[in-house]
C-alpha cells in the first residue's frame, strides 16, 4: 500500500424520496478514503446502505450531497463525470453479488471478457485473444471456457469470469459488492483468495463489501462499519478488532469465528441495541487513526 489516495468520498449523501412525507436516507454523510493497494472492507447488515454507497461512487446515481474524488476530480459532478466517462469506466470496475445477472446469457465467456477491453480500446485483433487467455488463467479457468455460455458453468466459475472482465482493463479501483454472498462457503474462500492474489498482482485499490465481517476481515487493511445509512466506525483492521469503540461493532466482532481456542471459549454473541445510534452527528477521531460516529 502506498500513500496515493485513489478514492476520496466526502460527506456522501444519498436519499430516496418514497413519498411526500417519507424519504429513505440510504447513505448519510459518508466519508472515507482508499489508497492505492489498499483493501477497504465495508461491512454492515442488509439494508444498511452499502450498495447505495457503491452505486453512488460508480456514478449510477445523482448524489443528494457530497463529493467523490477520483483521479483528482470530483466525479459526483455530472458534467465532470460525463467529460471523463470513458476513463472512469476503464479505471473503476464493479463486481456484483449476482454474477448470473451481470453476464449476458447469450454471450460466450470469451466475448464477455472481450467487451470491456474493446470498449476501452485497450486491445484488439490477436492481442485481444492473447489477453483473454491470460485473464482466464489468472482467474483460474482454462482456455476451454472461452466457448462456454454463463448457463453452462457453475456460480463460482461465473464469478471468476465476472472478475476477469472487471480486472481486464487494469482498473485503479475495484468495487466488489457482496461478491461471495451467493456462493457455497467452500467456494467463498477460493474466490476471496483469488481477490487477494489479483490485488497483489494488479495493485488496484479495492472496496470489498460484505454483510458478514468474517468474510472480509482477513483481507481488509481497513474496515468501515455501516448501520442505517451511517458510517459508525472506521479503523485499521487490527485496531478495530483490538479496540472496537461502538457497541454495534462489538456485536459484529463477537460473531466472527477466531482460530484462537482461548478466545473462542470466552466468546459471547452480543445483542445490538439500536438505541445507541445517534440521530445525527459526524465522524470524530477517538484515537489517532480510529474514527467513530458521534
Ligand atoms: P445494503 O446494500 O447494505 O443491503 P442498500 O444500499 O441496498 O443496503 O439499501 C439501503 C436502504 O436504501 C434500504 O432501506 C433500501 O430499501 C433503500 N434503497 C436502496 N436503493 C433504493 C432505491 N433505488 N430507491 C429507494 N430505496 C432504495
Ligand atoms: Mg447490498
Amino acid at each position: 500500500m502506498n500513500d496515493e489516495i485513489i478514492l476520496d468520498v466526502r460527506n456522501l449523501k444519498q436519499y430516496f424520496p418514497l413519498s411526500k412525507r417519507l424519504t429513505i436516507r440510504a447513505a448519510d454523510d459518508i466519508s472515507f478514503q482508499i489508497r492505492r493497494g489498499e483493501i477497504f472492507g465495508l461491512v454492515g447488515e442488509s439494508g444498511s446502505g452499502k450498495s447505495t454507497v457503491a452505486r453512488s461512487i460508480m456514478g449510477l446515481y445523482r448524489l443528494t450531497g457530497g463529493e467523490v474524488w477520483f483521479q483528482g476530480e470530483n466525479i459526483a459532478d455530472p458534467k465532470i463525470y460525463q467529460k471523463n466517462r470513458r476513463n472512469i469506466q476503464k479505471n473503476m470496475q464493479i463486481i456484483f453479488q449476482d454474477c448470473a445477472a451481470a453476464l449476458n446469457p447469450r454471450m460466450t465467456v470469451r466475448n464477455s471478457i472481450a467487451e470491456p477491453l474493446q470498449a476501452c480500446g485497450c486491445c484488439s485483433g490477436q492481442a485481444l485473444d492473447v489477453r483473454i487467455n491470460e485473464l482466464l488463467r489468472q482467474v483460474g479457468l482454462d482456455e476451454s471456457f472461452r466457448r462456454k455460455y454463463p448457463g453452462e458453468i457453475s456460480g463460482g466459475q461465473r464469478q471468476r469470469v465476472a472478475i476477469a472482465r472487471a480486472i481486464s482493463t487494469n482498473p485503479q479501483l475495484l468495487v466488489a459488492d457482496e461478491p461471495v454472498a451467493s456462493l457455497d462457503v467452500s467456494i467463498q474462500a477460493q474466490i476471496l483468495l483469488l481477490f487477494q492474489q489479483l490485488q497483489q498482482e494488479y495493485g488496484f485499490a479495492f472496496l470489498l463489501i460484505a454483510h458478514d465481517l468474517s468474510v472480509i476481515h482477513l483481507l481488509s487493511n481497513t474496515i468501515g462499519v455501516m448501520r442505517e445509512g451511517h458510517l459508525l466506525e472506521l479503523a485499521e483492521t487490527e485496531e478495530l478488532f483490538q479496540n472496537p469503540l461502538h457497541e454495534y461493532t462489538k456485536s459484529l466482532l463477537s460473531a466472527v469465528p477466531m482460530a484462537d481456542p482461548v478466545y473462542e471459549r470466552s466468546r459471547q454473541i452480543l445483542e445490538f441495541d439500536p438505541g445507541c445510534i445517534p440521530e445525527s452527528g459526524s465522524l470524530r477521531e477517538a484515537r489517532p487513526g480510529h474514527w467513530v460516529f458521534g
